[in-house]
């Protein structure tokens, strides 16, 4: 097996897309499940901490160690299994997302989640439950893993498959491959009832895949993954719609929500409602010169076609015009490339945003948050009304359909910066008051722990320690996500 000691080599490993850099003493490059499993008994006998690195584009500081060793998952890459008839896939968890989703469409099938960065890696997209654009009509990763195979902290194999194991209110337990069985207590707390991805996944008699599910690499290392896949929808629609106001856009958000009930690809049905502010469209016109001058906000669409391509057009033109929309000025595709397009304009304005922070050698300041849809647009306007009394640029873009959005500060300045810290402190605060949650995607990591304690409580982060320590005794898994280590 391969391991990198020498500092200048693994640099890279040190860090996310977080831009936070933590330290560790070399860099282990597991090829097989057997070599996880000898690293973690190792690891476990010399207590040494263990951080998994995924692709490294979290944004959370999940893969940043602080000591010990980094596991690198990039050499378990391989695609174990593409079974067409019974429409699953099991992967080794380092094959890169957009790998799977190239292959899998070859052959005439879909895999749903697509958190809009696709170079990482499905093991984290699992670990982090993962979602996108597409999660509004088909729901985040957690509805897609089948099976998972997860080498335990303390070195056994755990090998479930949903729907093999349930909890009994809240008592659980499980059955290792090496015959040890693992009773606990699923910890007791209610979840927010938006997208989320805010701490472990725990309810009453619930499938106990889904504690492992978002677990952020605190639990195990998932080593095998079984997920589930669906028909390639025959044909697409993709609309990069502009509006004259925030309030038109909206509204037109609203109505297509409400309309979107059906899952069928034969009726009116969004299959992601993607939004962007004016001062996104305008950070982003230098190299989109094509967004029209006079919109002031922009919503990404796609609709499934199966023979009906006319009929849907004209449906969702009507309802464009009724918010006001411009209608001409507007991206229209159903060619696959020009579709790529509009895909690769989601994704670019995240990383402008990033570059933009890296310029100024400052750290993200972006919000991961949803709130009830009832909420949403009350809270929408409070925020941005927060920030702008105090003087701090920002552009909010988001997955809209599911009232969740990305609003990136754009700090200049060491001063700018601490404000900015201070307004996102404000504005996870007003989600959870709703009932809503601080990361409905990106996960907690090392960079917003301080932020499930305010939405749980201490003794909830108490009860999701203790859950860690039935799988993790000796303390050396990813150490510091989800809640600081005094916890356990
Ligand atoms: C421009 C941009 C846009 C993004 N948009 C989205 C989005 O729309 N939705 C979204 O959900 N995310 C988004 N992200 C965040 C990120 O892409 C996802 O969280 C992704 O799942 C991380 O994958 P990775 O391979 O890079 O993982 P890493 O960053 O390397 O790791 C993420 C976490 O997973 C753990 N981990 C990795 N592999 C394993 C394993 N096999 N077993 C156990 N633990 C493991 C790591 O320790 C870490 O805690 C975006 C990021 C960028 C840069």
């Amino acid at each position: 097996m391969l391991i990198k000691k020498d500092q200048d080599e693994i640099q890279k490993y040190l860090t996310d897309e977080s831009s936070y850099k933590g330290y560790c003493d070399a860099v282990y490059f597991p090829e097989n499940e057997k070599e996880v499993e000898e690293i973690l008994i190792e690891c476990n006998k010399t207590k040494t901490k263990v951080t998994i690195a995924g692709a490294g584009t979290g944004l959370t500081s999940g893969r940043v160690p602080e000591g010990g060793i980094v596991l690198s998952i990039e050499k378990l890459n391989k695609i174990l299994e593409i079974n067409e008839k019974e429409k699953y896939v099991r992967v080794e968890p380092g094959l890169f997302l957009r790998d799977l989703q190239n292959i899998v469409e070859s052959k005439n099938l879909f895999y749903p989640p697509d958190p809009t960065e696709r170079d990482c890696f499905i093991g984290a997209t699992v670990i982090t439950n993962s979602s996108g654009a597409r999660t509004f009509k088909y729901g985040p990763t957690r509805d897609y893993v089948m099976a998972m195979t997860i080498v335990l902290g303390d070195g056994e194999i755990l090998k479930i498959e949903r729907g093999q194991y349930k909890s009994n209110g809240y008592n659980a337990s499980l059955k290792c491959e090496s015959g040890k069985i693992i009773f606990f207590t699923v910890p007791a707390y209610e979840m927010p009832n938006t997208k989320n991805s805010a701490g472990y996944f725990c309810k009453e008699n619930m499938d106990l895949i889904d504690i492992f599910i978002g677990s952020e690499g605190t639990l195990g290392i998932v080593t095998e993954i079984k997920l589930k896949l669906i028909d390639l929808p025959k044909d697409l629609l993709s609309c990069v719609a502009f509006f004259p106001s925030e309030d038109d856009a909206l509204n037109f958000i609203d109505e297509a929500r409400e309309k979107s009930q059906s899952k069928d690809d034969t009726q009116f049905s969004a299959r992601g409602l993607e939004y962007f502010d004016n001062y996104s469209l305008r950070f982003m016109s230098q190299d989109y010169p094509n967004i029209p001058a006079k919109a002031i906000a922009g919503v990404w669409f796609e609709q499934e076609l199966n023979n009906n391509e006319d009929e849907m057009l004209s449906e969702w033109v009507e309802l464009i015009t009724k918010f006001n929309g411009f209608e001409e000025e507007s991206w229209l595709a159903v060619d696959k490339k020009e579709q790529e397009k509009f895909k690769d304009f989601r994704h670019a304005i995240a990383w402008k945003v990033n570059e933009f922070i890296s310029k100024h050698g400052l750290k993200k300041v972006g919000t991961d948050v949803a709130v009830p849809h009832y909420a949403f647009r009350k809270y929408y306007y409070q925020v941005k009304e927060m920030i702008e009394k105090r003087n701090i640029k920002y552009v909010v873009y988001g997955h809209l359909g599911n009232s969740h959005i990305h609003l990136n500060m754009l700090p200049t300045n060491e001063s700018e910066y601490k404000t900015a810290r201070e307004l996102y402190k404000d504005i996870c605060f007003e989600a959870i008051k709703l009932k809503g949650t601080f990361s409905a995607e990106h996960g907690v990591g090392k960079a917003k722990r301080d932020f499930l304690i305010m939405m749980y409580g201490e003794e909830t982060i108490k009860k999701m320690a203790a859950l860690k320590l039935v799988f993790d005794p000796n303390k050396i898994l990813n150490i510091g996500n989800i809640f600081e280590e005094k916890y356990l």
